[in-house]
C-alpha cells in the first residue's frame, strides 16, 4: 500500500515538475534538464547572440560588459528529484591564449566548482563542472561573469544519469536539444504566404514592403530583436546615401526615403513603416534554419526557430527571397555560389586585386 502510495507521490512529483518545468522552457527525461541559457527568465546583463546559429547550432547568451562584469543572468527550474548530478556547460573559450571570457554557474546557494570559458580550447565545447547535490523542488540558476569580456554560455545540462554525455557532434547535439526539450520537437506549419523574406536589413526591410504594397501576403523573418541589419540602430549606421557630392545630395530614391533621418530611431522607424503594412507579417527574433524542396530547383517552404523560445515555424510560399546578406537560403537550396574577391582577369574589373581570393576570403563585413 505504502509503495503504491509513494509510486503516486512520486508521478504527482514529476507531473507538477513537468508543469513547472515546462513553464521554465526545459524539459526532463532520462533524468537529464536541459537548460538552454536564451530561455532565462531573466537574462541580467547578458544579451541573446543569435546570428551563429549556423555555425554553432544554437542562440547563446554573451557578456558584454565593456566596464566589468554584467549583471546575473537568472532562473528558476524545478528538480524533479533530490540526489547527485552532474554539471555540463556548453560555453566557448574565445581567445584561449588569454580566456577573457569567464564565468560560473551558481545552483541555489551552491557555485559549481569550476571556471568556465577558460578551457584554452578552439571551439564551442562541453565542459564537465562535476557533481553537486541537489534537493527535489524549486532551483534558481544563475550565469555568474567574472569579467566582462564577452563570456559565452549556450546551455547547461544537470544529469543526475552519470553516463550521459551531451554531444558535440552538431547533428547529434540538435538531436537531443530536441529530445530534452532545448528546442521544440514540433514544427508548426503557418498558412501559406505569397511572398517569403528572409532577412530584415535594408535589402529585405524594402523588399517585404515593397511586396506587400503589390497586394503580395508577406512575411519577413529576421533573427535580431530590430530592423536595418547593417544598417540599424544596433550597430549606428544609417543610410546617408552619395556624401561625397557637392552640394551634398544624399537622396537614394525608393521607399528608402520614407524612412531617412537620424540614425538614433532608425530600427524604430523601419518598424512603423513595416507595422503599417496590412499584407505583412513581421517576425523578429526569428532565425531561418533550413529549406524544404519541392524540386532541385524550387524552394517549397523556409524552416525557421525564435531564438528566444525555440519554437519551430514552418513558413510555405510561393516566393522566396534571400536578403540575409550571406546568401544562405541560396545555398541551402543547392544554388551555386562563390565567396571572396574574384581576380581581376574573370570580370575585367580594373580595381578588381591581381589575384583574387576565390572561395577563401569573405568580400566584407556582411558576408
Ligand atoms: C560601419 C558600416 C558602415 C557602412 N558604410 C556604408 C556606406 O557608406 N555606403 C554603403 O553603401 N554601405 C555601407 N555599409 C554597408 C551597408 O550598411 C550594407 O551593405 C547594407 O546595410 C547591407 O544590407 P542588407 O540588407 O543586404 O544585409 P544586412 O544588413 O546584412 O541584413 C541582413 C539581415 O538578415 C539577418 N539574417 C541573416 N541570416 C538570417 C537568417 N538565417 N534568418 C533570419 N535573419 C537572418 C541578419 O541578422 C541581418 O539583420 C556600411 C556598413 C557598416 C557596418
Amino acid at each position: 500500500m505504502s509503495d503504491h502510495r509513494d509510486s503516486r507521490e512520486d508521478a504527482m512529483r514529476l507531473l507538477l515538475s513537468l508543469i513547472v518545468a515546462s513553464s521554465c522552457g526545459l524539459v526532463l527525461g532520462n533524468n537529464v534538464i536541459w537548460l538552454e541559457t536564451e530561455k532565462f527568465a531573466d537574462r541580467g546583463g547578458w544579451v541573446n547572440d543569435s546570428q551563429f546559429v549556423d555555425q554553432m547550432g544554437s542562440p547563446f547568451l554573451l557578456a558584454i560588459g565593456l566596464e566589468g562584469p554584467v549583471a546575473d543572468a537568472s532562473t528558476t527550474i524545478s528538480v524533479p528529484s533530490s540526489g547527485v548530478y552532474r554539471v555540463w556547460v556548453r560555453n566557448r573559450d574565445w581567445l584561449p591564449e588569454y580566456s577573457p571570457g569567464r564565468f560560473q554557474v551558481i545552483l541555489g546557494e551552491q557555485t559549481v566548482n569550476h571556471v568556465f570559458g577558460a578551457s584554452k580550447k578552439d571551439g564551442w565545447i562541453w565542459e564537465d563542472g562535476g557533481t553537486v547535490k541537489l534537493t527535489a523542488g524549486p532551483l534558481t540558476v544563475r550565469l555568474h561573469d567574472l569579467t566582462g569580456h564577452y563570456s559565452r554560455c549556450d546551455a547547461i545540462v544537470l544529469a543526475a544519469d552519470q553516463d550521459f554525455r551531451p554531444a558535440e557532434e552538431l547533428g547529434q547535439l540538435a538531436r537531443q536539444r530536441e529530445t530534452y526539450g532545448g528546442v521544440s520537437r514540433e514544427i508548426k506549419t503557418l498558412e501559406p504566404y505569397d511572398t517569403v523574406v528572409v532577412g530584415g536589413g535594408l535589402a529585405g526591410t524594402f523588399a517585404a514592403v515593397a511586396s506587400a504594397r503589390m497586394g503580395c501576403r508577406t512575411a519577413l523573418i529576421q533573427d535580431r530583436p530590430v530592423l536595418g541589419g547593417n544598417s540599424s540602430s544596433e550597430i549606428l549606421v544609417e543610410p546617408q546615401g552619395d556624401t561625397t557630392r557637392e552640394p551634398l545630395d544624399p537622396g537614394e530614391g525608393g521607399i528608402i526615403e520614407e524612412v531617412r533621418g537620424d540614425v538614433f530611431g532608425y530600427s524604430e522607424r523601419l518598424l512603423r513603416l513595416v507595422q503599417n503594412q496590412p499584407q505583412l507579417d513581421l517576425f523578429l527574433n526569428t532565425h531561418a534554419t533550413g529549406v524544404e524542396l519541392a524540386s532541385a530547383s524550387e524552394i517549397k517552404a523556409v524552416i525557421a526557430l525564435d531564438v528566444n523560445t525555440g519554437e519551430r515555424y514552418r513558413f510555405p510560399a510561393k516566393t522566396f527571397i534571400d536578403c540575409t546578406g550571406d546568401g544562405v537560403i541560396g545555398v541551402w537550396a543547392g544554388a551555386e555560389y562563390r565567396h571572396g574577391p574574384e581576380p581581376r582577369s574573370m570580370y575585367n574589373e580594373s580595381r578588381a586585386p591581381e589575384q583574387g581570393e576565390v572561395n577563401k576570403g569573405t568580400m566584407g563585413g556582411t558576408l
